[in-house]
């Protein structure tokens, strides 16, 4: 088993390598592959440090490729690079830009791969499957290039998508990573607990998915981390709001943006329920369900009497949802 990782782990490095390959050295890949990245505004040395790379718009190049190189068929189809229909191969990834995703040793664990277009009808992005090397709710991407940083700051700051990550870095913020696209689980959490028990989430500044995430940010509090949110003007998001402003700039929007996530989601609750006194109760379910999640009880009582005062609600009816929720002695 071991060694079968190990061939899949090879065989994604192959691919990495040649995708790479690709984009700086073919015809094709420098005019479709590398003009997109020129014109999302990455540098050369921001497109190198996160080995991004590009994928023909062919039905076999890659896999013709690395079975040319010597590289098992089995371990293609394992990886997910290659799909296997009848005695029919096909490349997983056809025109589209790599973005390589990286154990936090940086190893090559599977892709992520972006459409050139903004056609609404195509899979915007396309990942690699989950395989026996690439468990996708036990990585984060970007850790490999921000674990330093991360531990450096004690912070780190966690954004929806792979761009994000690259346009912070390129900015100059490092520590910074994506759980891409897909809701955050405990074991990525805990990938982030051991370097900084700080997170500051960077949320799209659209609205919708905003409400939905709410609920993931209980786990990061379970597990005793401090949480800050921060938003983005309507219609921008990280990589976006990177890309105009200057790292002064940018800097000071997060330090005068990053709220406190209990505050930010009581101000949210009370907005949310404006004279509609049933939706209030719910709130108050909501944010009390919040606040048991964190482990520490001093912590809790602070931010009882705060949201007090922020929902207007009796610190009294607070503690004594707490205490219904009961799921810590008080
Ligand atoms: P871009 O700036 O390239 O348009 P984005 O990162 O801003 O991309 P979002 O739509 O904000 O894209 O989505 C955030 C993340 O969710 C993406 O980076 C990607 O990891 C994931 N994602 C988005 N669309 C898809 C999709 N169709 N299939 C799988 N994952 C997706
Ligand atoms: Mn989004
Ligand atoms: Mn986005
Ligand atoms: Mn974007």
């Amino acid at each position: 088993q071991a060694n079968e990782r190990e061939s899949m782990y090879l065989v994604s490095e192959f691919a990495q390598k040649y995708f790479a390959e690709t984009l700086w050295e073919s015809e094709l890949g420098k005019a479709i592959g590398l003009t997109y990245f020129k014109e999302r505004g990455f540098r050369s040395d921001t497109i190198k440090k996160f080995q991004l790379g590009y994928s023909l718009d062919e039905w076999e190049a890659f896999t013709k490729e690395a079975l040319d190189n010597g590289y098992k068929i089995d371990y293609l189809e394992k990886t997910g690079l290659t799909i296997v229909k009848g005695d029919k191969k096909f490349d997983r990834f056809k025109g589209r830009v790599m973005f390589p995703i990286h154990s936090m040793s940086g190893r090559v664990l599977g892709f992520g791969g972006r459409i050139l277009t903004n056609d609404k009808k195509a899979a915007k992005y396309l990942n690699s499957p989950e395989s026996d090397i690439y468990h996708k709710s036990k990585v984060l991407y970007g850790l490999y290039q921000a674990k330093q940083a991360i531990a450096k700051e004690d912070n780190c700051y966690l954004v929806e998508g792979y761009t994000d990550v690259i346009q912070f870095n390129q900015t100059g913020i490092e520590n910074v990573v994506s759980s891409s696209g897909t809701a955050l689980t405990p074991e990525q959490i805990r990938l982030i607990n051991r370097l900084t028990k700080n997170i500051t989430v960077l949320f799209d500044g659209d609205a919708a998915g905003l409400r939905a995430s709410l609920r993931g940010i209980d786990l990061i509090l379970e597990q005793g981390m401090n949480v800050k949110v921060c938003t983005f003007p309507e219609g921008e998001d990280p990589d976006s709001f990177a890309r105009k402003n200057a790292l002064e700039d940018l800097s000071l929007y997060l330090q005068e943006n990053a709220q406190d996530f209990i505050q930010f989601k009581a101000s949210i609750l009370v907005k949310d329920a404006k004279g509609d006194p049933v939706k209030k109760a719910d709130t108050i379910r909501d944010i009390v369900n919040s606040i048991a999640k964190i482990p520490d009880r001093i912590q809790r009582e602070v931010y009882i009497q705060e949201c007090s005062r922020i929902m207007d609600i009796s610190e009294d009816v607070l503690f004594n949802t707490l205490a219904q929720i009961g799921k810590h002695e008080l």
